[in-house]
C-alpha cells in the first residue's frame, strides 16, 4: 500500500507517535481515489485541539470550539480536525452541538456523502464504512445514512449533493433523488451566500448539463431566488466547458433563461457589485458582438479580455462555429496589438491643445472633438502625431462651421 499525501505524512506520524490515531479524511482521499487533482489535504484525529495545538510549532486556532487547528507545515495549511460529531442544527446554518469523539467512526457517520465518508491511514489503508469506494465504482452520489433525516440536519447538502454530481460527472442514488425532491423547499432556510457557493462550483463543473437537469427534476430551481421558473431545457443547450471564469458561466446561465433583470438579480443573489458589474459588462460585449464582427474601434472599447470573453459565449450558444475558437481569439489578439493607441491617455493631444488651437471658448465641443480625434487615430484615420492631429483638427473645424 501506498501514502500518497507525502506531505502530511510527518503530520500523521508526530500525531501517532503521541498515541493519537489520525487519518486524511474527506475529499482529499476521495479526488485520490478517483485519480483527480487534490486540493486540500485534510486530517481528523483522535486529539484533541489543545494536544494538536502542543504539538507542532506552527498552529493558527481556526475553530477550536469545532475542534479544528490548522497546522502551518512545509509552507501549506493543514485542517486538523477532532473526531467529533453533531446534533441540533436547528438554524440550519451550524450544528448547535459538536461533540468530540473517540473513534473515527463516528467521526466519519457525520459526513454528507459516501464519497466523502473515506479516510487513509499513514500505511495506506482506505478506511471505507460506508461503501463509498462502490458508490465511485457506480458513479452514484449517495448519502450516509438516510437521506431524509441527513437533509433535515441541513438542506444545503442537497445543493452539495448536485453540485458534485456536477464536478464528478456521477448520478444520484435512488433515495437521494426522492429525498432531494421532497425536501426541496427547505433550501428556503439557506442563506444565499452558501447557495451561490455552490451554486458557482455547479456552473463550473464538467458535467453541468446533468446537474440542471437535477435541479429541475428535484424542484430545486423552484424553491431557489429568481430561478422559479427556470427550465434546464434551455441550460443543456449551452457549452458551458467553454467558458473561463464564474463570471462568464453566470452571464450565460442568466442570458439561456432569459433573466432581464441582472441588477436585481445580483441583489436576491447577494452578489459582490464587482460581479455584477462584470457579468452586466459581459452580456453587453455579447450583444455588441452579435451585432458585428470585432473591429479596431470595437475591439478597443471593449479590451481584449472583454472581447475574448464575448466570442467564448458566441461559440458556447452554438452561434459561432467553436473549431474557430482559437483564430477568433487569435484575430482579437491581432487586432488589439495593431491599435496605434490603448486608451485615451496614449493620445498625442490632450484638452489643452485644442483650446489653444482653437479660438471658441471651451465648452461640449472639446470633449466632442477628442472622441472624434480619438476614434480617427484608433481607425488610422489620422497619426498619433501632434502636427498630423492638429491639421485634422483644423480641417475638422472647418467643416463644422460650414455645416
Ligand atoms: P471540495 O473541497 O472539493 O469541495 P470536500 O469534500 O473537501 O470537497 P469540503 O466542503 O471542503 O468538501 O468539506 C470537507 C469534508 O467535510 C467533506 O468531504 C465532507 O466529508 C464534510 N462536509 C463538508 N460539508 C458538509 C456538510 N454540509 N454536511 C456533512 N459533511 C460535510
Ligand atoms: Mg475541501
Amino acid at each position: 500500500m501506498h501514502f500518497p499525501f507525502t506531505k502530511a505524512a510527518s503530520i500523521l506520524d508526530t500525531l501517532t507517535d503521541h498515541g493519537f490515531e489520525a487519518y486524511v479524511v474527506g475529499g482529499a482521499v476521495r479526488d485520490y481515489l478517483l485519480g483527480r487533482e487534490i486540493h486540500d489535504v485534510d486530517i481528523a484525529t483522535s486529539a484533541h485541539p489543545g494536544d494538536v495545538a502542543a504539538l507542532f510549532r506552527r498552529t493558527i486556532p481556526v475553530g477550536i470550539e469545532h475542534g479544528t487547528v490548522l497546522v502551518v507545515h512545509g509552507g501549506q495549511h493543514y485542517e486538523v480536525t477532532t473526531f467529533r460529531s453533531e446534533s441540533g442544527y436547528d438554524d440550519f446554518r451550524h450544528p448547535k452541538k459538536v461533540t468530540f469523539e473517540r473513534s473515527l467512526e463516528k467521526d466519519l457517520m457525520r459526513r454528507d456523502f459516501t464519497i466523502n465518508a473515506l479516510a487513509m491511514d499513514r500505511s495506506g489503508r482506505v478506511i471505507d464504512l460506508f461503501n463509498g469506494q462502490k458508490d465511485m465504482r457506480l458513479r452514484l452520489i449517495r448519502m450516509v445514512g438516510k437521506a431524509d433525516n441527513r437533509i433535515s440536519e441541513d438542506p444545503l447538502r442537497i445543493m452539495r449533493g448536485i453540485r458534485f454530481t456536477a464536478e464528478l460527472g456521477f448520478g444520484l442514488g435512488d433515495a437521494e433523488r426522492r429525498a432531494f425532491r421532497e425536501r426541496a423547499s427547505l433550501l428556503r432556510k439557506i442563506s444565499v451566500e452558501r447557495i451561490d457557493q455552490e451554486m458557482t462550483r455547479l456552473l463550473a463543473g464538467e458535467a453541468a448539463r446533468g446537474a440542471f437537469r437535477f435541479l429541475s427534476e428535484t424542484g430545486c430551481f423552484r424553491v431557489l431566488p429568481r430561478l422559479e421558473q427556470a427550465a434546464s431545457s434551455a441550460l443543456e443547450a449551452v457549452r458551458f466547458a467553454l467558458l473561463r471564469s464564474d463570471e462568464e458561466r453566470w452571464a450565460a446561465f442568466l442570458s439561456a433563461l432569459d433573466i432581464p433583470d441582472v441588477h436585481d438579480f445580483a441583489k436576491a443573489w447577494h452578489w459582490s457589485r464587482a460581479r455584477e458589474k462584470r457579468v452586466i459588462a459581459l452580456q453587453e460585449a455579447d450583444r455588441i458582438r452579435q451585432e458585428a464582427d470585432w473591429n479596431l474601434i470595437r475591439v478597443y472599447r471593449a479590451g481584449p479580455n472583454l472581447a475574448q470573453a464575448a466570442e467564448r459565449l458566441q461559440a458556447a450558444f452554438g452561434r459561432e462555429d467553436m473549431g474557430l475558437l482559437d483564430s477568433r481569439m487569435t484575430q482579437i489578439d491581432h487586432l488589439w496589438r495593431a491599435l496605434p493607441i490603448r486608451g485615451r491617455g496614449d493620445l498625442a493631444v490632450h484638452g489643452g491643445h485644442l483650446r489653444q488651437w482653437s479660438d471658441e471658448k471651451p465648452g461640449p465641443w472639446l470633449a466632442k472633438a477628442l472622441a472624434e480625434i480619438e476614434e480617427q487615430v484608433v481607425c488610422g484615420g489620422v497619426p498619433n502625431e501632434l502636427e498630423a492631429i492638429q491639421s485634422w483638427f483644423e480641417a475638422w473645424q472647418k467643416r463644422k462651421r460650414k455645416s
